[in-house]
């Protein structure tokens, strides 16, 4: 049999395996590529379980009456009573009235098809994705700052030679395993980690310092580092003044962040905090990296900027083994972002609203600028406005199980039933699917070709293996056979899909045209930006300038601001959400796998004992968590590692985002997953979530 080698289907580790078909199934084995170097965690290891799940998805299903079972049906009817759907509400309602909803997860060919398909067959302006709940506030922050977003601006393995690193509400330990080796390195060499978490995670518990403040209060310890960097004569003068610009407006700013009372505002003691700003200083070379933590609030834009500001002073951005990053968390959560699913974008990280750019791919796709639609709203505005005048009538959800995943999800739920018509691709009945009125099967990443760009920007390919079930179509063959039959032929091919974004990316941010299928495959992946097939790709960005039009880094004057939910007598504690090691996602895929299940069964809420004694809770009753939009049932798990003020859930299960905020964040529009105000009580009845 041979042997394929391919990539990890889920995080932005994208970890290498190799595939060998045999009977009954496929035998998966870590691979020696340059990011995992051999390494996987228990869910890539795992992944090939659910090639051959019963519970997999083998033939489309519709819903013939509204309230209705979901039946089996061919191809045909499905695509057909989708077309029918598309047309009748654009006639009725116009051409927005039709929308899609993408994911992190889709090849970069699918993501660039999915958007060219709403924006070209369908000329409407309704399509965003889940990584706008995901990366959209760092990617906002490295825009304004350094004229670029790559979420690590080096090679995953530079992480390893830092003196410091300082990561703001990451969790590699439990999120991405794998990436534990170049901070454990480090360590052996003598490095120190510091941990920003309100939660004392696995990765906390290995670093040298582990920084506990209170979630939504990350800016202001930012802006207090910032401040002691100042006031202790750390920041680097000449860089400032030669790489970068706006630093006066920001040192003034953080003229009021001293350090009492920023311990004040995080509870992080100002000891810790000098000692983080001597270390990031002077135990060079230093690193800042945020993630999900501190981005996911209503000012997650400001709070990645606050890090980046700081990161500047010190002269970090630009220089060996150095620099800011953020941590990409879905598998294509980077490449996902550049080629046009997102609301305001187009191919190559080009602006929808800028005419040059508008231009340049209108050339490419055949087509007159001006019929190109406008921006459009981002992923919660459009869901909060499904079923409603001016709102989104038929709804075509890729790759993404928003029933589980989007924060409110009571309004959620309430809003995808007032649809006309719900499409759902994925490989298992979702929570999301069983609202559909069609599902369709689609193709498991082991079954498909194509490319995924990772955490560091690294070009990779996705290989085909095996075939998929008889009636199982990739997303490609769905959105090319839609177009078709609304009047547009494209190509299903994902080299000639791939080629086509080639040229659509070709001079934007995010230029892919030096890669190739050959290329990535000889070289072990590429780096973007690659303009042409003679440049070598770019590993490390920043070492002779930024990509602005001065060329010079932008320091931006950001304040803190109290969540957009605070604890009050009703809700007096504060939520948080995250990740287990066990599960990805909204747990479509890794709660059907029984080796993780059997390791974590349901969800735990993680609560201090302090506040568990107050309501009469212990280890392993059943808890009520309330917020103003909802209720959840889990079960409690004892951890003096927790805040006493703060209740931790994992989001892998349906619940915790019945729970969640939707405050926006008026830069990125990102939702306010990571703070929100509960009730805890003892739940005496009942089951779980
Ligand atoms: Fe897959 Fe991420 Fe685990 Fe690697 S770390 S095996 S990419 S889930």
């Amino acid at each position: 049999m041979t042997a394929t080698d391919t990539h990890c289907p889920y995080c932005a580790l994208q970890c290498g395996m190799t595939l060998t078909p045999e009977i009954p199934r496929v035998r998966l084995e870590p691979r020696d590529f340059p990011v995992n170097k051999g390494g996987l965690c228990a869910k890539g290891f795992t992944a090939a379980d659910l090639l051959d799940h019963r519970d997999r998805l083998l033939t489309p299903l519709v819903r013939k009456d509204p309230g209705g079972p979901l039946r089996e049906a061919t191809w045909d009817e499905a695509l057909t009573r989708i077309t029918e759907a598309i047309r009748a509400a654009q006639e009725r309602y116009g051409p927005d009235a039709v929308g899609a909803f993408g994911g992190g997860g889709l090849t970069n060919e699918k993501a660039y098809a999915l958007g060219k398909f709403v924006r070209v067959s369908l000329r409407s302006a309704s399509i965003d994705y889940n990584g706008r709940f995901c990366m959209s506030s760092a990617a906002t922050a490295a825009n304004r700052a350094l004229g670029i977003d790559r979420g690590l601006p080096f090679p995953l393995e530079d992480v390893a030679k830092a003196g410091t690193v300082l990561l703001v509400g990451a969790n590699p330990a439990d999120a991405m395993p794998p990436s534990m080796q170049y901070l454990d390195a480090g360590r052996e060499n003598g490095a120190r980690h510091i941990v920003v978490d309100p939660r004392r995670t696995n990765t906390a518990a290995g670093a040298h310092l582990h920084l506990q403040p209170l979630p939504g209060t990350d800016l202001a310890l930012a802006n207090g580092l910032l401040h002691i960097a100042v006031r202790e004569g750390y920041v680097d003068d000449d860089y400032v003044a030669a790489r970068t610009t706006g630093f006066e407006a920001v040192r003034q700013a953080t003229n009021s962040y001293w350090p009492e009372r920023v311990e004040r505002m995080t509870g992080v003691a100002e000891s810790k905090l000098r000692e983080t700003v001597r270390l990031l200083a002077t135990n060079g070379p230093a690193m800042i990296l945020t993630a999900r933590g501190a981005e996911q609030h209503s000012n997650g834009t400001d709070t990645a900027q606050a890090y980046l500001n700081l990161a500047l002073a010190l002269g970090l951005v630009g220089r060996p083994f150095s620099g800011y990053g953020t941590i990409t968390g879905q598998g294509n959560g980077q490449g996902g972002r550049e080629h046009g699913q997102k609301a305001d974008q187009l191919p190559g990280y080009r602006k929808l609203d800028d005419p040059a750019a508008r231009a340049h791919v209108a050339a490419v796709w055949g087509i007159d600028p001006d019929e190109l639609p406008k921006p459009g709203v981002s992923a919660y505005e459009m869901l909060d406005r499904l079923g409603t005048d001016g709102g989104v009538r038929v709804l075509m959800v890729l790759a993404s199980n928003i029933a589980v995943s989007a924060p409110n999800t009571n309004r959620v739920l309430d809003r995808l039933k007032a649809l006309d018509f719900l499409v759902v691709s994925d490989i298992f009945r979702s929570e999301t699917a069983e609202l559909a009125d069609v599902v369709l099967p689609t193709a498991q990443w082991a079954e498909e070709e194509g490319t995924m760009t990772n955490l560091e920007g690294r070009v990779i390919r996705r290989k085909r293996a095996l075939p998929p079930p008889p009636d199982v179509r990739n997303d490609l063959e769905m959105l090319a056979e839609l177009s078709g039959r609304l009047g547009r032929a494209e190509s299903s091919d994902p080299r000639t899909v791939f080629d086509e974004l080639r040229r659509a990316s070709a001079g934007g941010i995010a230029d892919y045209a030096g890669i190739t299928y050959e290329r990535i495959e000889r070289e072990d992946g590429v780096f973007w930006p690659c303009p042409s097939e003679d440049h070598p790709g770019t590993p490390r960005l920043f070492a002779d300038g930024f990509p602005t039009p001065d060329g010079r880094a932008r320091f931006v004057r950001v304040e803190h601001r109290d969540p957009a939910e605070m604890p009050d007598k009703h809700f007096p504690y504060v939520l948080t959400t995250g990740r287990n090691m066990q599960q990805y996602q909204s747990g479509n895929q890794t709660r059907r796998v029984k080796a993780l299940t059997v390791a974590l069964p349901e969800p735990r809420a993680e609560i201090h004992p302090d506040l568990a004694r107050r309501h009469g809770i212990a280890d392993g009753d059943l808890v009520e968590l309330r917020s103003r939009r909802g209720a959840a049932v889990l079960r409690a798990r004892l951890s003096d590692g927790i805040r006493p003020d703060t209740v931790f859930a994992p989001f892998h299960w349906p619940g915790a985002n019945a729970l969640t905020s939707p405050a926006l964040d008026p830069h990125s529009r990102m939702p306010a997953f990571k703070a929100c105000a509960v009730a805890i009580a003892k739940h005496e009845r009942g089951s779980a979530q």
